[in-house]
């Protein structure tokens, strides 16, 4: 199973996955939104790093998991602050005190911290939000789970799902958030969020595998 090394290591690649990413998500918000995406995420993921030096020795998946999720809610802002730290709360209260996470674990933890975002942001599917790329993440993710994957592999198919989830948003009409002022025009580009929640689950599968 996947365990407090692998948390860590995940949250690392996060930073720097969405460090690498950070023009790329605000050209993307800029499109539909006010253009800061990159800024808010680079700025939470960047905040959490020094204080993974100061987890103790017995910390457990779930400990990195709310330590994200406290982070990013002081530090992200915008309308992704709270969902995403929603998110990787609710996903820290599925793992519990779990020391290591095997693939029906990984696969019940993508979808507390998909129904935190719900609860939080009250889209559906369709919207053109994040929740585009998390909910084929977590039916990917499940349906991994009950063939009998790892945890790898769980993490590996949702990744997969999410970032096509991504992409399926360009022809969509944004119904939730800053896009939806658009209206019509919001079509034909790619909803900054569920690309940012591409890459972070991509990340989780890389560091797995
Ligand atoms: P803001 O729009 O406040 O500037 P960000 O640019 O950081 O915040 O984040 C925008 C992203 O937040 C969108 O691309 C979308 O994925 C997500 N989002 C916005 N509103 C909602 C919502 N109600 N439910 C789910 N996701 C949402
Ligand atoms: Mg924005
Ligand atoms: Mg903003």
């Amino acid at each position: 199973g996947l365990d407090i090394t692998w948390a860590v290591d995940w949250v690392r690649q996060s930073a720097q996955v969405i460090s690498e990413h950070r023009v790329e998500l605000l050209t993307l918000d800029r499109e539909i939104g006010d253009g800061d995406h990159g800024e808010n995420m680079d700025r939470g993921f960047q905040a959490v790093l020094p204080k993974l030096d100061d987890l103790s020795a017995g910390s457990t998946p779930g400990d990195v998991l709310k330590l994200v999720a406290t982070t990013l809610i002081s530090t992200v802002g915008g309308a992704a602050g709270p969902l995403y730290g929603t998110a990787y709360l609710k996903a820290a209260a599925a793992a519990g005190d779990a020391v290591a996470l095997d693939g029906p674990a990984i696969a019940a933890i993508l979808a507390a911290g998909r129904d935190g975002v719900v609860a939080r942001g009250k889209a559906e599917s369709g919207d053109k939000t994040m929740v585009d790329a998390w909910t084929p993440a977590v039916e990917a993710a499940e349906a991994a789970a009950a063939d009998g994957m790892d945890a790898a592999g769980v993490l590996a198919a949702a990744a997969t799902a999410a970032e096509a989830g991504a992409v399926a948003t360009e022809p969509l009409i944004a119904r939730k958030g800053r896009a939806s002022y658009l209206g019509e025009r919001s079509v034909g580009h790619r909803d900054p969020g569920a690309e940012s929640s591409a890459l972070l689950l991509r990340a989780a599968a890389d560091t797995a595998a």
